[in-house]
């Protein structure tokens, strides 16, 4: 294979039930763009036999390539270790659930064309669970604040991205990226649109409540020192009405008299409450960064790939290995 122009990168994380129809829409929609195409299939530690479905994919049909790793990273790193094997001058990301309509693809290779860096998109008529929906809402409010760069929806991982942009999102070493806003970091111009969203009617989300707490996590490390800003104006609020509140217990106590501040114990406590409670959030996202620090300082590869088929079908046999990260 030539080295192709759009590369689509897929995660798949015990995926069985989708990959069949995911194969077959990503590689019809592929020849729609009407470029030469991939499709990189990453695994990502799967246990369920997605590894050898996609190993075989990358047999049996020329533009897939299988990116298997060893173990399991997680969604952002398993689309990093794709990003890092793909060739294409216009790279698109997907879910491999089919929540994203690999039907799209041709529109955000088409919008990208147009000049625009990044492509994003948003979710019509979103299929997932009201608590999901209101979460990823106020998370997407906070990160259009945050980053300035107004995208509607950072949630959805369709997206298109051109070369330069995957290039210096490979160069960035931290550990814990949240890849649609360090893309967006790197953009000048973006442009987003609105894609069909289904609901997940095969196999169950990968994400379990625990590690949808650790991406908010990185999504708001992932934002530079804004939390770090927050931290202190949410520290100087809860202060001043510490100092507001104690003024005013002390007002009372001299209109009322003592007995008055004596029943007043239980606001004391409250106030007290709130200041513990406000130093145990700050020292909570304290923690964040620090064990981000700790992971990048340890400087542990994102992902290990622990082999890569289908990549060069022709020359396989006569280069014995093909250069990685070029
Ligand atoms: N995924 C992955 N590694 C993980 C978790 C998820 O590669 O540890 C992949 C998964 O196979 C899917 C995508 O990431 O392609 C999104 O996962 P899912 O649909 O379960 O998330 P949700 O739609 O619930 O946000
Ligand atoms: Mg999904």
């Amino acid at each position: 294979m030539m080295s192709p122009e759009v590369s689509i990168v897929i995660p798949v994380f015990d995926e069985t039930a989708c990959l069949d129809e995911l194969l077959e829409r990503c590689l019809r929609a592929g020849k729609a763009c009407g470029h030469k195409f991939e499709l990189i299939l990453v695994d990502d530690g799967s246990t369920d036999g997605s590894d050898k479905k996609i190993s075989r994919a990358a047999q049996l049909h020329e533009p897939v390539v299988a990116v298997l790793l060893n173990r399991n990273y997680g969604q952002h790193a398993a689309v990093f270790a794709g990003l890092s094997q793909a060739g294409g001058e216009i790279i698109v990301t997907l879910d491999a659930d089919l929540q994203n309509p690999p039907e799209e693809i041709p529109r955000l290779v088409a919008e990208i064309e147009k000049g625009n860096d990044v492509v994003g998109t948003v979710r019509m008529h979103r299929q997932d669970s009201f608590f999901r929906r209101s979460a990823s809402a106020l998370v997407n409010k906070a990160v259009r604040q945050a980053t300035g760069v107004m995208m509607h929806d950072y949630g959805c991982m369709l997206r298109a991205y051109r070369r330069f942009i995957v290039d210096a999102m490979l160069q960035c070493s931290e550990r814990s990226t949240f890849i649609p806003i360090l893309a967006n970091s790197f953009a000048r111009h973006t442009s987003e649109i609105s894609v069909k969203h289904d609901s997940r009617n095969q196999g169950t989300s990968k994400y379990s409540i625990f590690k949808l707490v650790s991406l908010q996590f990185d999504l708001l490390t992932s934002m530079s020192t804004f939390p770090l800003r927050m931290l202190s104006i949410v520290g100087l609020v809860v202060a001043g009405g510490g100092i507001g509140f104690g003024l005013l217990i002390v007002v009372m106590r001299i209109v009322y008299g003592a007995a008055w501040a004596a029943d007043g114990v239980f606001s004391l406590f409250a106030a007290m409450f709130i200041l513990i409670g406000s130093q145990f959030i700050a020292l909570g996202l304290l923690g964040e960064y620090i064990g981000r620090i700790y992971n990048d300082v340890r400087a542990r590869p994102r992902y290990f790939i622990r082999e890569v088929l289908g990549k060069n079908k022709e020359v396989d046999n006569i280069t014995p290995a093909c250069p990685i990260n070029k």
